[in-house]
């Protein structure tokens, strides 16, 4: 298959003089060795990468240029080679007339939607399981990306960036995970900058389980769509790795500086895994490790949410038992198995599913674990209503009880937001969930609630977040 992609990279090469010349000059550019956080990194000199470097990315800018990457736009010598992603997702893979690296890719989605994480990862990891000695990464539309308007990703030869060889050095002599699930572990990696995190898995259906888990714990910036993040993914021996680096800011202070501190450097995912790009011979000289680890401190995640992050990852909720319906028959739907929805009912004083009869039915959720967990269920009645966990069919008194098995946190986020004014300030909502959460773990029956058919309330969402498992003495 790789065969296949290089050939179309030469076919491509010999009829565009202009990217043509961008490679020749690419591979004969200055580079120099450096150590930045304790890691070998490189620095390069770049000229090619003068428009990328400083491309105006506010929506504004780029709602006002055409888009480089819909096919009407691009230049004429540009061809590209089809690859499908699931749920009939396809995409153009097109050489990079702008290298950092020698076969560098572009691959863009076929039509013109923006630039998101969510759902693509595993294209990417397709890509890199059909590719395999090449590895994908993703700049976040606030995190690089020159088209933050039009979803791609790129790919590159593995074994060219110094975060991935530090980060494979590393796993092979054996590490603890920060958190596990399935087959899959995730690792805080803790050289180079903050907010280093690396994945493995043997499928990538664990591994995107994974990794949406960290995304789900990390921090998001005002109404942007998703946490600042550049994102690495391939194949190492008969594993899927990733790596993840979260990012505060776009650019560090030296790009706006008038002063003598000035550089012309905006770090996307090269620079983020250790390959510093300088299209500029005056900052290219000024370079040093020291220089480097400043510029990463301002653009990689502040210490305060990296140890959020970690909090999240890793904190549990006790579970409890809340009673959501009572009848001779309850209607009900597991949102995930896509079954539709389904009947118990009450037959010889036990319940009848299936056309079987059992004292007692447990139903798991199966949906992703996550700061606070999506609906998994429906329970129809005179209004649907929509709750997360898992649910639990019992006998009681002669009819049939429905209960929802679900972390007491996930309980206090929809219980609270049906109690609590969305106008209550942040501080007092944080003492009301703390209240609430202490009478809670006190009690021994609890209290029916309508679950995630409600909204949820942001000030309660936060106070829930940031006091969890906290009670009153
Ligand atoms: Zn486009």
């Amino acid at each position: 298959m790789t065969d296949e992609l290089i050939k179309f990279i030469q076919d491509q090469l010999s009829v565009w003089p202009m990217a043509s010349a961008n490679f020749r000059s690419m591979k004969a550019a200055d580079v120099r060795d450096l150590t930045v956080g304790g890691i070998p990194v490189k620095a390069q000199l770049n000229p090619c990468r003068i428009g990328s470097t400083t491309a105006v990315v506010d929506k504004e800018a780029v709602a006002a240029r055409p888009c480089f990457l819909c096919v009407p736009n691009r230049p004429k010598e540009q061809f590209h080679l089809k690859f499908d992603g699931r749920k009939g997702r396809r995409y153009n893979v097109q050489v990079n007339p702008f290298p950092i690296f020698p076969n560098h890719l572009v691959i863009a989605r076929d039509v013109h939607v923006p630039q998101s994480v969510w759902h693509n990862f595993v294209d990417m990891m397709d890509f890199a399981r059909c590719y395999p000695e090449f590895l994908v990464f993703y700049n976040g539309p606030h995190s690089g990306a020159s088209a933050p308007d039009h979803m791609h990703y790129q790919a590159i030869p593995t074994g060219l960036l110094p975060l991935q060889n530090a980060i494979d050095r590393w796993l092979d002599e054996g590490q603890t995970p920060l958190a596990t699930g399935q087959d899959a572990k995730l690792y805080h990696f803790p050289h180079f900058c903050r907010g280093v995190y690396a994945l493995r898995s043997d499928t990538p259906k664990s591994l995107a389980k994974l990794f949406y888990r960290l995304v789900d714990c990390c921090p998001i910036i005002g109404d942007e769509p998703e946490p600042r993040l550049n994102l690495f993914t391939y194949c190492y021996k008969e594993e899927y790795r990733c790596f993840v680096v979260l990012r505060g800011a776009v650019r560090s202070h030296h790009y706006y500086s008038q002063g003598p501190d000035h550089l012309t450097m905006s770090p996307g995912a090269a620079d983020m895994a250790g390959l510093f790009v300088c299209p500029l011979k005056a900052d290219y000289d000024k370079l040093s490790g020291p220089l480097l680890e400043e510029i990463l401190d301002e653009v990689c995640i502040s210490p305060e949410d990296e140890k959020m992050v970690a909090w999240r990852m890793t904190r549990h909720q006790s579970k409890v038992d809340v009673p959501i319906a009572e009848g001779d028959e309850i209607v009900f739907e597991m949102i995930s198995d896509g079954a539709g929805p389904q009947r118990v009912s009450l037959s010889e004083g036990r319940i009848c599913y299936g056309g079987a009869l059992y004292d007692e039915l447990y139903f798991d959720s199966v949906t992703r674990s996550t700061v606070f967990a999506p609906a998994s269920f429906i329970i129809y009645g005179a209004e649907p209503r929509r709750y997360a966990g898992s649910i639990r069919f019992t006998v009681e008194g002669g009819t049939i009880r429905a209960s929802n098995h679900i972390g007491i946190e996930n309980y206090l986020l929809s219980k609270m937001s049906e109690e609590l004014s969305p106008d209550l300030p942040l501080e007092e909502t944080k003492k009301e969930v703390i209240r609430r959460r202490t009478e809670i773990m006190a009690e021994t029956e609890h209290q029916e609630y309508k679950g995630l058919t409600i909204e949820i309330l942001t000030n309660v969402r936060q106070a829930v977040d940031l006091t969890w498992g906290q009670q009153n003495q």
